[in-house]
């Protein structure tokens, strides 16, 4: 079996229960698992490959919890920057009703290099519109291609305009086909066991963009294969209104009426639980995906982070996708989730080692992972390295060179290692060429908001 020898990190931060860090650190791989960490010296001296990492902070890979790969085409839209959810989605839909499948495809591999390059490791994305004979095959070839852990959600819309939903009815699919759908690709790629770099999540799009039936039916489905199931909640005051006109509850309510609640299941957002709301999703161990950019970006208001870990939820952070944030940076969300907690009033709201566990283990947590998220023997091999002598960290790393990541310039990796192979040296992605990728990443957003892609 190969093995890969990382050594001489400056500090090497393990995120471990017991908050093990080494000067002078290092990790033994042997496949795609770590079989040693600690001093350089108790290590074995040699191995298949070896790292240098003198000069570098090394810590767990970073996990996204919540994405939709497609919108780094719609990053930016004049006419949606500046509106809330329900008006940037009116103003998208019809554009993303263009999207096909080489666009899903490149917009896939754009998003994961730039997440690669932040120091995220294994990312889950939330596709929900699928026009055009587009599947969720053309992201799992791109991450097949890319070398990147990913939690492929086959997401879903099922009730258009003229069914008093928000979407347009051309970009809304049968209930039947997507149920169909679903069963094939968990079938088809969901792999369960320890260091999988692919599983397959199940994700009507939100409460207000699908039946009743279908998230109860989704959840089943999922349930029946021990997929986990995901989507949008609480996000807006907005939503809050519409659900409590439509089905005459809060959008929790709903979604427990509905199943959805569990260590089986993660929502992305979480601004608006009510108190007695986040003790039942602590109670239950449900998962939530923090996206402070984006409930920035879009107004959406502030979620009580501290108050649903306290209550057990598991919490992790998601950049959400692209074009509400519009920025696909890890380290930098964890910057905003930090800063975001403090803006109430307490300077203590969240430290910059809780918001890095956000984005490590608390990230594992919520895709249900317990292979990732902290290095020690036994876990997958993703880790990430950032140099500690660049300008962005000039001045701060020689403090605390941890919490420097989150509260300087959040800068790029120079090294990335996900399950075993080297995947970023030297700040460059290994094996894609990046100039051509985003040349054609941008004649196809161009192509896509002028109309000129897909059947119309
Ligand atoms: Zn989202």
């Amino acid at each position: 079996m190969p093995t890969l020898l990382l050594r001489n990190a400056t500090l090497l931060v393990s995120m471990d229960d017991a908050g093990n860090q080494w000067a002078n650190g290092g990790v033994y791989v042997v496949d795609q698992a770590i079989a040693q960490i600690g001093s350089t010296e108790q290590l074995p001296q040699q191995a298949d490959q070896v790292v240098d990492a003198r000069g570098m902070i090394v810590l767990p890979g970073l996990v996204n919890t919540h994405h939709h790969f497609y919108q780094t085409l719609t990053r930016n839209v004049p006419a949606a920057q500046n509106a809330n959810l329900f008006n940037w989605l009116v103003t998208l839909y019809p554009i993303w009703a263009g999207l096909t499948p080489e666009a899903i495809n490149v917009s896939t591999k754009i998003a994961m290099a730039e997440l690669m390059l932040s120091g995220c490791t294994t990312a889950s994305d939330h596709t929900y519109i699928w026009p055009n004979g587009a599947r969720v095959d053309d992201q799992i070839e791109a991450a097949v291609e890319m070398g990147f852990r990913f939690h492929a959600a086959r997401g879903s819309m099922s009730v258009g305009e003229s069914q008093g939903g928000l979407p347009p009815d051309r970009v809304v699919e049968d209930e039947a086909a997507i149920l169909r759908d679903s069963r094939r690709v968990i079938e088809q790629y969901h792999d369960v066991k320890k260091f999988a770099m692919l599983r397959i999540v199940l994700a009507p799009c939100s409460p207000f963009s699908v039946s009743p039936d279908l998230m109860r039916e989704s959840l089943t489905l999922a349930r029946a294969y021990g997929v986990h199931s995901h989507t949008h909640l609480a996000e807006t005051l907005d939503e809050e209104r519409y659900c409590l006109a439509t089905f005459g509850r809060r959008p929790v309510e709903l979604a427990e009426e509905l199943g959805w609640i569990g260590p089986d299941v993660w929502h992305a957002h979480m601004v608006h639980p009510s108190a007695g709301e986040a003790e039942r999703l602590g109670a239950t161990h449900t998962g939530v995906a923090h996206c402070p950019s984006s409930n920035m970006r879009l107004a959406s208001g502030i979620a009580p982070i501290r108050v649903l870990q306290q209550a057990g939820a598991r919490v992790g952070l998601g950049v959400d996708g692209s074009a509400s944030n519009d920025g696909s940076h890890m380290l930098g969300e964890a910057r905003q989730a930090m800063l975001l907690q403090r803006v109430a009033g307490d300077p203590a709201a969240m430290t910059a080692v809780e918001a890095l566990r956000l984005a490590t283990r608390g990230g594992a947590a919520v895709l249900g992972r317990d292979d990732i998220g902290y290095l020690a023997p036994g876990m997958a091999a993703d880790f990430i390295g950032y140099r500690l002598d660049t300008l962005a960290l000039a001045g701060g790393a020689v403090h605390d060179p941890l919490a420097a990541l989150v509260f300087c310039q959040p800068p790029g990796v120079d090294l990335s290692v996900i399950n075993g192979r080297v995947r970023v040296i030297d700040g460059q992605l290994l094996d894609i060429d990046l100039p051509p990728l985003v040349e054609r990443h941008n004649a196809i957003a161009r192509a896509l908001v002028r109309g000129e892609l897909g059947a119309r």
